[in-house]
């Protein structure tokens, strides 16, 4: 890949890490502060836990998607950016353009997906 490419893409990258950051840690914040007593104050025991499984898995997203875009940005250091993990075909731009911490080609994520989906059930 072409050298202001690369440039274009850890500028994105950088700047979606900054977000993510501040995202995990507004989650984490959060979180902690639900434990407390402001489970008391809000009555609804149910809409609490909901709301608390739902906080905990935006959390765990971002944090998954923190590393994926940790992860691109060690490989632009080491020049393997833009190669699928699976086949090493190059990953096609515009899929890049949207997610420049994808880690396969449009074919592959499909086949992981369905392999996790059935690992999940
Ligand atoms: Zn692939």
């Amino acid at each position: 890949m072409r050298k202001d490419r690369l440039t274009y893409y850890r500028k994105k990258l950088v700047e979606k890490h900054r977000q993510l950051v501040e995202e995990v840690g507004k989650s984490a914040l959060y979180g902690k502060g639900q434990e407390d007593d402001s489970i008391k104050d809000l009555g609804d025991q149910a809409t609490t836990a909901y709301t608390r499984e739902f906080l905990f898995e935006l959390g765990n997203g971002d944090r998954r998607l923190l590393k994926e875009v940790v992860t691109a940005l060690q490989k632009i250091d080491e020049g393997t950016f833009g190669a699928c993990e699976r086949c090493g075909e190059t990953i096609a731009e515009k899929r890049l353009e949207a997610l420049p911490f994808a880690r396969y080609c449009i074919g592959c994520q499909r086949l992981v997906e369905q392999e996790e989906r059935m690992a999940t059930g």
